[in-house]
């Protein structure tokens, strides 16, 4: 029984892995839609059938609800929603936060999801609100973590109890918090409290607070970004080593006649046509979308088409290694996500330790392209070179007699053997003409060339065009100028 987790393949900190819970598995990375018993757009049925293999629902409704308790206690909230896949229960922690206060106690929760089967069960945290200021934060952090202890005290440590990482938006109690759930065994961390910040566009602090918590939950663990719904910012979130979301966005956006796409959502007024390849927009005009007795239930459908879609497209591009260039795509769709991805890569020196070494290609996708992990990892790799006491690195490629060796050069990684010529990074990335961030990318290359060989004699020969940069990255460096 228990939870446990195992990462198949990874690509920066993202990993496809598969998520065990007791004898059922779940591949992930995985969206869990999220049930509302009381308005079902979707049966759980049909998710099953769409390929969903665990989805979420609220154990505090089913608590509360005179229609649902004793049936979902005699039966099995299995039975009760028809579905046999993994289903994971909160615990009104949502509700708290909406509401200020439920009626209902840590023990008592967890016992109620342990009585009608639920497969994970989540403790009563607390998720403290971004706007919480510190002494806050840390005293609903230390009322979490008492809550979290008495869940392995009462209910030991095999039993599919998640542990939430807190914290609010201070990334020493995000850090804490994970931590602390590390130390007390938890091998599924949802990152709580993060819809707040999601909801006000604020990528930057989501990397800043995701990136805390993952540097103590231990590489082990599952992780779920609790509340993450928008399949625009999943790819961004996976390559932080997020594994699971949940959604309420695809049913909560179809009641507000919401259609979403990978780049950001329409009003479906405001659509001439159905940019989309799933079954309801092939078979459906706008038009007919649009006035559709059915018009909340196709959109639910669409939405968790698009959804799906993304999160398999995700797989797909671990798979390769070329999470960098979809979280690129994905996060020029809106200016705040573009400003979350350049705060990722703010991370690269965190981010290279996982990352893997071999990719299937690296597209240059501009100056962003620059700060990758793989350039990182490449330019430190280049003390390890081992080179003789005259060396040339030429821009053009041509060698010349009096060197003991010539370096090729290819921004933005910078020198290379022409042994290394068919390897990755250098054989398989595909770059356009040169640009001025590249080139600056390569030259600092350069610098950790000479910087790592200080035996070593480097004289570059670039074009005038290059110089300017070249000697701005490499100070006292010997430059021999071709004609432009
Ligand atoms: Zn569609």
């Amino acid at each position: 029984m228990g939870i446990s987790f195992e990462s198949l393949y990874s690509d920066i900190a993202g990993r496809c892995g598969k998520l065990t819970v007791g004898k059922k598995i779940v591949k992930t990375p995985a969206l869990l839609p999220v049930i509302n018993p009381h308005l079902q757009l979707v049966s759980p049925k049909e998710l099953r059938k769409m390929g969903v293999e665990a989805i979420i629902t609220n154990a505090y409704i089913f608590s509360q609800s005179k229609q649902y308790r004793e049936r979902t206690l005699s039966e099995g909230l299995h039975k009760v929603l028809d579905y046999d896949g993994v289903i994971m229960t909160d615990s009104g922690s949502f509700q708290l936060s909406v509401y200020g206060e439920v009626s209902i106690t840590n023990t008592e929760t967890l016992s109620f999801q342990r009585d009608i089967k639920s497969d994970i069960w989540v403790p009563l945290d607390i998720p403290t609100s971004p706007a919480a200021d510190r002494q806050t934060a840390e005293g609903e952090l230390s009322i979490t973590m008492q809550r979290l202890a008495e869940a392995k005290q009462v209910f030991g440590n095999d039993a599919p109890i998640a542990g939430p990482v807190q914290g609010g938006i201070f990334e020493d109690l995000r850090e804490r918090a994970g931590r602390e759930v590390t130390a007390l065994g938890f091998t599924f961390c949802p990152i709580g409290a993060v819809v707040p910040i999601m909801e006000q566009y604020r990528y930057r602090d989501l990397v800043s607070v995701v990136m805390a918590a993952k540097r103590t939950i231990s590489p082990a663990a599952c992780v779920h970004l609790f509340g993450a719904g928008h399949p625009a910012m999943f790819a961004l979130a996976t390559a932080m080593g997020c594994d699971l979301f949940d959604s309420a966005a695809y049913a909560l956006y179809a009641k507000e006649g919401r259609y979403m796409t990978v780049h950001g959502s329409y009003k479906i007024d405001e659509l001439a046509d159905l940019p989309c390849a799933c079954n309801i927009c092939r078979t459906h005009t706008v038009e007919e979308l649009r006035t559709s007795p059915q018009r909340d239930r196709l959109l639910a459908l669409h939405n968790l088409h698009v959804t799906l879609a993304e999160i398999a497209r995700i797989r797909q591009a671990i798979t390769d290694g070329s999470l960098w260039e979809l979280v690129d795509e994905r996060c020029r769709g809106h200016p705040q996500l573009l400003a979350g991805y350049r705060a990722l890569l703010l991370h690269n020196t965190e981010l290279e330790k996982t990352d893997r070494t071999s990719k299937r290609r690296f597209f240059y996708r501009g100056d962003e392209s620059c700060a990758r992990t793989e350039v990182l990892r490449y330019q430190q790799q280049l003390s390890r070179l081992r080179l003789g006491r005259e060396v040339l690195v030429a821009f053009d490629g041509g060698a010349r007699e009096e060197f003991d060796d010539t370096l090729l050069f290819k921004p933005p990684f910078g020198p290379y053997p022409k042994e290394l010529r068919e390897t990755f990074p250098i054989g398989q990335s595909e770059i356009p003409e040169w640009d001025d961030a590249m080139v600056r990318q390569g030259c600092r290359g350069i610098r950790a060339l000479v910087e790592s060989h200080p035996d070593t004699r480097v004289v570059v020969s670039c074009s005038k065009r290059w110089e300017t940069i070249l000697r701005q990255e490499v100070t006292d460096c010997e430059v021999r100028s071709e004609p432009v």
